[in-house]
């Protein structure tokens, strides 16, 4: 039995095998063969084996994200049929007698070199197709190392780190916890870990990866980030009890289902889900969300090889705000960049990316790209009640920019016969000091804010979300960080605007009475947290007096 720390990020347990997260990188060895005809068998198992996984991710994820979404397995299916690409890694194992993996590897790195040399952007990106098509050869190859994918059983994915585009592209019925040797608690990964309700724990350092077994019995407590591998029996029979007591208490909660935000004293608040996918709006309703506070649209684009188009971007919010009906739903537009990096939109390598070309900056540096968004966001007004929030605003200058473009999007769609809704309430997220400093100025300009706690955090204390080391210097009950959201509110009121927090700092009840001390209208959460929110609130009493 070994036991290793590291950060909780999202509070379950989970108990199971460990799966180790296989990077596309996959190191392979050159062996020489003897027999190359059996060689050539063997590659031509895997690759059967490697069609019959795509033909199965394909049918789960046109149920689960659409046929636009899932062509792209279709699109890995024929590659791997591809007479160009087959004859060469035949050519390698018999000219060459080399081994099946290594014929593949090669055989993707100069295919993947051939495609990114070409003008076609479309082509390009096949670059990275033939890659991934090829790990997944490989991975079959060496049956040891099966992919996620291939496993019938949930598991404990173990990573050195998980990007978000990883994250996403994850079976999430597959895992069971998501355990990280780095990452920090406020990167992307650890806020999809909470959305999509996993346990998991960041952090664990680089000891525990080298000492790591896959299938092994481990527990994950995502409550004091421990993780346990091998336990005793003892120990598994506690762990037991504790995941049968903490699964109870979730129940408990779900008696609040139907009832209001309401301190003793009367005083209302929404509470709002945040979400990265219309696939997660199941867990909005199940647990009785009042609107989506953030549906942090990037992640359409995250998921796809290419710019989405926008009758995809249409059918994916109109899906959203159908499943909503009247109830509020703020969709933010494009926020990438720093730890969202998406490949097709080739940005520059930047030192500081967090400071960088990012969110807004990218939209009206590429007003094509926002252009799509906004007309995709307008058709789809008339589905529900939506309102626009735009990401990473410091000036007043930008936010007049982004309402010009509005206009002019709504004109256009106008001429051409489209229909949008007259109500649509458009928004600024307040993430970075210079918005909170200025938000009297901003305010008048708006429906409402939102507060992006997570990067207000990074930019006000200066330690980047992304960096563990800077996590002790990191406290996110700052004095700063507070000051910071309570002018921003009283700005808010003073020009009839509404705000609300959506960064995870909402999720956080030791400061739930503060926020509502504040006038905060609206605390948007991931959807689990959504009824521990209301159980504090209802036992927020603001008519006692503060000590
Ligand atoms: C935030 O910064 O608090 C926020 C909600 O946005 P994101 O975490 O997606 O950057
Ligand atoms: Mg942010």
């Amino acid at each position: 039995m070994k036991k290793y720390t590291g950060k909780g990020v999202y509070g379950a347990i989970a108990i199971g095998k460990v799966s180790l997260f296989q990077r596309q990188d996959i190191q392979v060895k050159r062996l020489h063969i003897e027999n190359e005809e059996a060689e050539i068998e063997r590659f031509e198992e895997a690759k059967e084996k490697a069609v019959s996984q795509l033909k199965e991710i394909y049918e789960k994820a046109l149920v689960e994200v659409g046929e636009t979404n899932a062509q792209i397995f279709e699109v890995h299916m024929m590659m791997l049929e591809d007479d160009d690409y087959n004859d060469a890694i035949r050519e390698i194992i018999s000219n060459q007698n080399m081994n099946a993996e290594y014929a593949v590897a090669t055989t993707a790195d100069n295919f993947a070199t051939m495609f990114a040399a070409m003008d076609d952007s479309y082509m390009q990106a096949r670059a990275a197709d033939v890659k991934d098509i090829s790990n997944r050869v490989i991975a079959c190859l060496n049956k040891e190392e099966e992919r996620l994918t291939q496993s019938d059983e949930k598991m404990i994915v173990c990573a050195d780190d998980l990007a978000p585009s990883e994250t996403v592209s994850l079976d999430k019925d597959m895992v069971l916890a998501f355990v990280t040797a780095h990452g920090s608690s406020n990167s992307h990964t650890a806020i999809l870990a909470r959305n999509m309700n996993i346990p998991a724990v960041i952090g664990l350092g680089d000891v525990f990866l080298k000492e790591i077994e896959a299938g092994s019995l481990a527990i994950v407590d995502g409550f004091t980030g421990d993780v346990i591998v091998n336990p005793e029996e003892e120990i598994l029979k506690e762990y037991e009890k504790k995941q049968k007591e903490d699964v109870e208490k979730k129940e408990l909660l779900l008696k609040l289902k139907g009832k209001e935000n309401v301190t003793l004293d009367g005083t209302k608040i929404n509470v709002y889900a945040n979400i990265g996918s219309a696939d997660n709006i199941g867990a909005v309703l199940l647990n009785d969300a009042g609107g989506i506070g953030l549906f942090r649209s990037e992640f359409l684009y995250l998921e796809n090889m290419d710019y989405p188009t926008e009758e995809q971007q249409f059918l994916v919010y109109k899906k959203v705000l159908e499943s909503m009906a009247t109830k509020k739903v703020v969709i933010r537009t494009l926020d990438i960049g720093a730890d969202k990096q998406v490949d097709y939109f080739k940005l520059d390598k930047e030192e500081n990316p967090a400071l960088g070309l990012r969110a807004i900056r990218i939209c009206l540096t590429r007003p094509e790209v926002f252009k799509t968004q906004l007309r995709a966001l307008y058709r789809a007004s008339i589905y529900g009640n939506l309102a626009i929030m735009f990401p990473m605003i410091t000036s007043v200058s930008e936010v007049e920019q982004i309402l010009g473009i509005c206009e002019s999007v709504k004109k256009e769609l106008k001429t051409e016969g489209f229909e949008y809704s007259d109500n649509i309430e458009l928004g600024i997220m307040i993430e970075t000091p210079a918005a909170a400093i200025i938000s009297d100025k901003l305010a008048p300009l708006v429906d409402f804010f939102s507060v992006g706690t997570n990067d207000l955090t990074q930019y006000t204390l200066a330690c980047d979300r992304q960096n563990p080391n800077t996590e002790r210097f990191c406290d996110t009950h700052h004095e700063a960080i507070l000051r910071l959201i309570e002018i921003s509110a009283k700005n808010a009121h003073a020009n009839g605007a509404w705000i609300g927090i959506c960064g995870e700092l909402a999720a956080d009840t030791t400061l739930t009475e503060t926020f509502l001390r504040m006038g905060i209208d609206e605390l948007s959460v991931s959807p689990t947290f959504v009824l521990k929110l209301r159980d504090t609130i209802r036992n927020i009493d603001l008519g006692k007096v503060e000590i």
